[in-house]
């Protein structure tokens, strides 16, 4: 890529970060080149344009980081180091990714396509809030003093209490949608707790992650305390998660991987977490204002593009306010403006990769090949870039591959309903159950309806709202274990009951 192109676009930073030659892994405190010599193209979605290239991980350096992550965890500075300690350091972190967020959001918005605007608004903005609250946690991991009646030695006497404890060396494999977010999202419990990492960022967005690296280094946290390998599924993701060297395993992708995962995972007792896939519906009541929940339902389906785990990607209306509804969303969606990340009037950017692109046109294509109608979109979008036309369809049903499967797109399927009782059943009629949103001010409905709904999130009157406060994971296929939140913390937490006779 020429960046004199867009260098009237970025700042400085990213300017410099681009001009590298082929970006290394971070492996105990040194950046280092794969043995292997192969490398990564890191493409442009917008442009389709290769703008760097990095180091491919193989196994040999899969074994590198989880011995580094090992010692460190085991023996070296990180192993005595306080929570208060680890607090500072989470926070230094933080202060350090919000005064560049600007070029971070820049080069997120290169790598992966969205927009730059949106990726400082919500991407950058959300990691740094998420490494200050779990930061905080640092200083308050606790265990519980009990009293216990021992009834085989009533004259005993037993002090008992259990500890918290580091669960040890952690593998960080997260997806590319939210490539700088999903991994702080791993990170930052993860270093609150005590652990040290492997991060394994997607091949297809590796490049904020190998940022961030820069600044972990530059925050001060001991080497092999965090660790980035970049390399694909086969020779990076698998070795890494079925490596004995590895205590827990910290997923985020698709639900056909994160079930590869889980099996491999066991085969070591390695402790896992999975956040996997979604088919969110988007219920509207009828005494919903129609406009209110069009402009809601386009912003639930098409923000990110529709790469979203927790995209509403299914829509309920009530069968009065159907036609109304679709319309009002059709017009929202025929109304955006498509271009790149850089632009700050595009409203969508393109799709992550050619592969992305192919997927949901060819999900769209399946949706019609069964009787699915287009109300809009439905096609790719310009002839460079991996842009995709936000869709709508309806005259769909339960039984349709677009109703049942994860398109991972701008693509929304749109099915009326009669009654709450027929809208509750259909909404849990696939086997994800990531979240859902109820789009009404009628309370009692409201209240009768969320015990309903078999998802690890529900809404109303928002969508994909998340906070590093609150607990994000998924019922049924779409996980198990939770991001975020306490939860997140104590998944990367061991519990020690400790018996001290008197
Ligand atoms: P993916 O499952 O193909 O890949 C995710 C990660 O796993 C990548 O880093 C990849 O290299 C790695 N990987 C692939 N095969 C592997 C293997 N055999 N062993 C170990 N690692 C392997 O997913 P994707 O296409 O990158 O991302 C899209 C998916 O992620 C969607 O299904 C989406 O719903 C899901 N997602 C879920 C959440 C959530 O919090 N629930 C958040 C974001 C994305």
């Amino acid at each position: 890529m020429d960046i004199s192109e867009i260098k009237h676009l970025i700042c400085d930073r990213t300017a410099k970060f681009l001009a590298r030659g082929t970006h290394p892994l971070l492996i105990d405190g040194q950046w280092v080149q794969s043995e292997s010599g192969q490398t990564i193209d890191v493409i442009n979605p917008a442009n389709e344009e290769v703008i760097g290239k990095v180091a491919s991980a193989g196994k040999v350096e899969v074994d590198k980081a989880v011995a580094a992550a090992r010692q460190a965890f085991d023996h070296g500075p990180w192993s005595k180091m306080r929570g208060a300690e680890r607090e500072r350091l989470l926070m230094k972190l933080a202060d350090l990714l919000e005064a560049n967020a600007q070029s971070f959001a820049e080069v997120e918005s290169l790598d992966n396509g969205k927009s730059a605007a949106m990726a400082q608004a919500v991407d950058v903005a959300v990691a740094v809030d998420t490494l200050r609250y779990m930061a905080g946690w640092a200083t308050k991991i606790e265990g519980a003093t009990t009293d216990i009646s021992v009834p085989f030695a009533p004259q005993a006497e037993f002090v008992t209490f259990t500890r918290r404890e580091a669960v040890g060396v952690v593998a960080a494999v997260v997806a590319w949608n939210f490539p700088l977010l999903l991994a702080v999202w791993k990170l930052a419990p993860a270093l609150a707790a005590g652990c040290t990492v492997v991060l394994k960022p997607a091949e297809q967005t590796p490049l904020t992650a190998i940022m961030l690296g820069e600044l972990i280094l530059e925050a001060g946290f001991p080497p092999g305390v965090v660790n980035i390998i970049v390399g694909d599924g086969p020779s990076a993701g698998a070795p890494l998660v079925s490596h004995p060297g590895v205590d827990k395993v910290s997923f985020t992708g698709s639900t056909e991987v994160g079930k590869l995962i889980g099996k491999a995972a066991v085969e070591n007792m390695t402790r896992f977490t999975l956040e996997l896939g979604g088919k969110s519906p988007v219920i509207v009541l009828d005494d919903c204002d129609p406009a209110t929940a069009a402009a809601g339902a386009a912003q639930a389906i098409f923000f990110n593009h529709g790469q979203v785990c927790c995209a509403g990607s299914r829509l309920y209306v009530q069968k009065k306010m159907f036609d109304r509804v679709v319309a009002d969303v059709a017009q929202i969606a025929q109304s955006m403006s498509l271009g790149h990340g850089l632009d700050p009037t595009s409203q969508m950017g393109p799709l992550v990769s050619r592969e992305q692109m192919d997927r949901v046109c060819n999900y769209i294509d399946i949706g019609l090949s069964q009787g699915a109608n287009v109300v809009t979109g439905g096609a790719r979008s310009g002839e460079k870039g991996y842009y995709v036309q936000p869709t709508v369809l309806t005259n769909v049903n339960a039984d349709m591959r677009v109703v049942q499967e994860e398109i991972f797109g701008p693509v929304l399927t749109c099915m009326p309903y009669d009654d709450i009782e027929e809208v509750a059943a259909w909404a849990n009629n696939t086997h994800f159950g990531l979240g859902a949103s109820i789009w009404s001010n009628n309370l009692s409905k409201v209240h009768r309806l969320i015990p309903k709904i078999k998802a690890g999130t529900v809404w109303v009157n928002c969508h994909s709202m998340l906070n590093p406060a609150m607990p994000f994971g998924g019922y049924k296929q779409s996980g198990i274990g939770r991001d975020l939140g306490k939860a997140s913390l104590d998944s990367y937490l061991e519990t020690k009951s400790v018996y001290i006779a008197v």
